[in-house]
């Protein structure tokens, strides 16, 4: 299963094994998401911009905290019919930063795929409301989300 993964120079490359994932150096000039006030850039505008609309589903790495109107806070967001989702690095910093990152990746990347939220606290489509959850999560998919997800057709 194919995805797209453009990532800031500046942060090592992570391991996302649950795609056959291409990794382009890219850094997205995130101010023109960026609310001010809140100093977070605002997830659904982001996606919206940066829409590829076609080819493989892209998850674009943000160097900043980001926000959903209604959330004080979100680790990213997914559009499936964009095809496009975007991770948020800020509140992943830490020692387990890059592995952080790989999960909150194939989360926003199961979304793309159509899968929805699993009850199952290991499967990486568990939704995380801190980074607690996402340290419990495992980078993988439980059996019945990778069925889905190899049943699964994305958005083309
Ligand atoms: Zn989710
Ligand atoms: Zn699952």
């Amino acid at each position: 299963v194919r995805l797209r993964v453009f990532l800031p120079p500046h942060i090592p490359r992570v391991e996302v094994p649950e795609f056959e994932v291409e990794v382009l150096a890219f850094d997205v000039d995130t101010r023109p998401f960026l609310d001010p006030l809140r100093g977070q850039c605002r997830a659904d505008v982001a996606v919206k911009a940066l829409a590829q609309r076609r080819g493989v589903p892209t998850v674009f790495v943000l160097d900043c905290d980001g926000y959903y109107p209604g959330f004080n806070f979100v680790f990213g967001l997914a559009v499936p019919e964009l095809m496009t989702a975007v991770v948020f690095t800020a509140r992943l910093r830490g020692a387990r930063f890059e592995e952080r990152l790989a999960k909150e990746i194939t989360h926003e990347a199961g979304h793309l795929y159509g899968l929805g939220h699993c009850d199952d606290p290991r499967c990486v489509m568990y939704f995380s409301n801190s980074i607690y959850d996402t340290d419990r999560k495992t980078p993988y998919f439980c059996q019945r989300c990778r069925r889905q997800l190899l049943r699964a057709r994305p958005y083309f």
